[in-house]
């Protein structure tokens, strides 16, 4: 079964978001377990301290090596990809999420204060991964992102009515505009095509919408369609 084991100072923020709708039912169902791993219970001083002063000065905090790797040798004991949630990771992107979804699980490790001891990241085989470029104030929110996005590609978690197969990046494109009722609201009406009935004339539109967007708003994705060039690799 997927399995999630998340390594954070911070496990009473788990499942949270993760609990709820789509995620939570599955989470309850047994389709998909969640341990949150508290980094503390691994310390071994009486303030169960897991960070340190930054070697060279500066600011903030560093978390410490041995603290870690004790946590993540009695965590990461099968073949899971190891992760630390880290803004100057490889940026997370829809394959990689199905690549993980396919797999057995995530350990994920979340970093806070200055980051992480470069040596630990090194000795464990962690991979850095990150949500975006911009800084967030600790690893666990961009966990769950992580977990949410893998968990809806499980099987059975989405219905028929969620289904995948045409949101946005499946095809390396966005996502075309949806309409619902009413027909006429605030003077603004359905493309007439939605209404026709036609589903071949619907599917076209539905594809050259998908295409201008792309097009129009995210030229890099759309420079990296499958056909037109390969996707480039992971920085290790
Ligand atoms: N000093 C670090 C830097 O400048 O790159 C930022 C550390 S941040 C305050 C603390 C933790 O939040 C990081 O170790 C990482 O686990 C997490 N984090 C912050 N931004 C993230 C992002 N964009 N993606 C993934 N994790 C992130």
């Amino acid at each position: 079964m997927w399995r999630a084991s998340v390594l954070t100072i911070f496990p009473d923020m788990f499942p949270g978001p993760l609990g709820e709708s789509l995620a939570g039912k599955a989470l309850a169902a047994g389709t998909w377990l969640l341990d949150a791993v508290d980094i503390r219970d691994f310390a071994t001083d009486k303030h169960r301290s897991v960070d340190d002063t930054p070697a060279g000065g500066g600011p903030g905090m560093v978390m410490k090596p041995d603290v870690l790797a004790r946590a993540i040798d009695a965590t990461a004991t099968d073949a899971r990809p190891r992760l630390l949630l880290s803004p100057r990771g490889a940026p997370l992107d829809q394959n990689w999420v199905e690549e993980l979804a396919g797999g057995a699980g995530v350990v994920l490790v979340c970093g806070r204060f200055e980051g992480v001891d470069e040596r630990v990241i090194a000795a464990r085989d962690l991979e850095e991964v990150s949500i975006g470029d911009y800084v967030l104030s600790g690893g666990e929110i961009a966990a769950m992102v992580l977990i949410d996005a893998c968990v809806r590609l499980l099987p059975g978690v989405m219905g028929a009515a969620e289904s995948s197969a045409e949101e946005s990046f499946s095809a390396g494109l966005l996502e075309y505009p949806h309409y619902t009722r009413p027909q006429l609201w605030e003077g603004r009406g359905i493309p007439e095509v939605l209404t026709s009935g036609d589903h071949g004339k619907i599917a076209a539109w539905r594809r050259a919408e998908a295409e201008r967007l792309t097009r129009e708003r995210r030229p890099d994705l759309w420079a990296r369609r499958p056909g037109s060039q390969t996707r480039p690799a992971r920085p290790k």
